[in-house]
């Protein structure tokens, strides 16, 4: 399989030079800005939208009418006129609509697509226009270096470096399998082992930023004593990002390494962390604790977890199953019976049908590993976009059938026989190229 992979790295680089790849980030923001404002006045006068030969051909004519321009790698400025073409075709598809203009301070990037050369073994990379930048280097990166990007993350420079390299996917290391249920309190509750939480010094550093973030509010607007308070808060958050990011990383990797099979939630997590403030004419309700719940949820970085199992199930050789969330914290696991009055607190479940009692998020992620063998087993259907409702795989009358054993660990070997192992079915199922 041919894959890409990123490799960000800080550079280690003067502040001279790091001040130049400043003014390079500010003219790509220009150039981008200045070219989005022509596509929608011609758009608004009712012609074609500017597609990228033209926006190429006005190059020459902006450098002239501002020399600066001619700073960075022309490269760069085209990839930046490519970027807002490709942001116009995925206008209706994207979650993020049509371009907008970009502020100062807003994904302050570069992207170098061409004559970039790497040096593994120095830790370093030669860039147009720049000459060689030293990388604080953790790993080599693999593969063949086939483009620079170059963001600023506070007063830190990033250079990610994208590599494209052949892999072998091999048979699933693990034959294990798993259900995954997200939650907002216990980050990931495996349908067996341990419960995963994210590190308690995250929760520390989350209490020295409110404080930051109150100290900010106590310095005048526009002064230098505020900046700096800004930018604490700043490195305080991308810290938090960085421990949430590698406890992810380390977590997922681990789940794909032992288990052939993932079963996890189609979530819409946009939707479900939706602010409730409404309008002016329609307030909404209960809007401080509405946020105080997404919050909640966004902290733990489901979509950050899923997006990573993603890719790492596909390298590995092993299928990750979305199947549909609901009723997956009413249905008891056991007997599949599906109620609200099952849930008789937050965080137990008893079944009123067959007395089965459970951790809640461990009998939700036992419903949803079943969930995803019956899918793999081509019983149900996989989760789509925009599905609505009433799921349960025909599950109360087909489970009343066949009873599941109780017991203990029941979590991993328990449910109906699949004809097959799950690594056979995950292979056959052809679910990922
Ligand atoms: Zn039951």
């Amino acid at each position: 399989m041919l894959i890409r992979q990123g490799f960000p790295c800080a550079a280690r680089l003067k502040a001279q030079r790091q001040a130049l790849v400043r003014r390079w980030v500010g003219c790509r923001r220009f150039e981008f800005n200045e070219a989005l404002a022509f596509g929608r006045s011609e758009m608004a006068a009712g012609r074609k939208r500017p597609g990228y030969a033209l926006l190429c051909k006005r190059l020459p004519e902006l450098r002239k009418a501002h020399p600066w321009l001619a700073q960075p790698p022309a490269q760069a400025l085209q990839q930046a006129l490519k970027d807002l073409c490709a942001a116009w075709d995925r206008k209706f598809t994207s979650k993020f609509g049509a371009p907008r203009f970009k502020k100062k301070g807003q994904g302050d990037t570069i992207g170098l697509p061409q004559d970039c050369v790497y040096d593994a073994a120095g830790g370093a990379v030669r860039l147009p226009k720049l000459g060689d930048v030293r990388l604080r280097h953790s790993r080599p990166a693999l593969g063949k270096l086939k483009n620079v990007t170059l963001r600023f993350e506070g007063k830190r420079l990033i250079v990610s470096l994208q590599t494209e390299r052949q892999i072998n996917v091999p048979a699933p290391a693990g034959a294990g399998e798993v259900g995954l249920d997200f939650g907002a309190l216990t980050t990931i509750t495996p349908s067996a082992g341990v419960p995963i939480q994210l590190p308690a010094r995250i929760g520390r550093y989350e209490r020295r930023m409110k404080r930051l973030q109150q100290s900010v509010c106590r310095k005048n607007k526009g002064s230098g004593n505020r900046s700096r308070a800004k930018a604490r808060v700043t490195k305080c958050h991308r810290r938090i990002a960085a421990i949430r990011r590698d406890f992810l990383h380390q977590q997922t990797t681990k789940l794909v390494w032992s288990n052939a099979l993932i079963g996890i939630e189609d979530l819409r997590v946009k939707n479900m962390t939706a602010c409730a403030a409404g309008t002016m004419q329609a307030p909404g309700k209960n809007v401080r604790q509405k946020a105080g719940l997404n919050r909640a949820i966004l902290r733990n970085g489901w979509s950050m977890a899923r997006s990573m199992l993603e890719y790492k199930v596909a390298w590995r050789g092993s299928v990750r199953v979305a199947v549909p969330p609901a009723y997956t914290s009413q249905q008891c696991s056991c007997c599949g019976h599906i109620g609200a009055e099952n849930r008789k607190t937050q965080a137990s479940f008893e079944c009123v049908k067959c007395g089965q009692t459970e951790n809640a998020d461990r009998n939700a992620a036992r419903n949803i590993l079943l969930r995803a063998k019956e899918t793999l087993a081509g019983r149900c259907q996989p989760s789509t976009a925009g599905y609505a409702g009433t799921h349960a795989c025909e599950g109360a009358q087909r489970k009343l059938q066949h009873p599941r054993p109780r017991s203990a660990v029941q979590g991993s070997a328990v449910g109906l026989p699949l004809a097959g192992t799950i690594t056979e079915l995950c292979l056959s199922a052809n679910l990922h190229p």
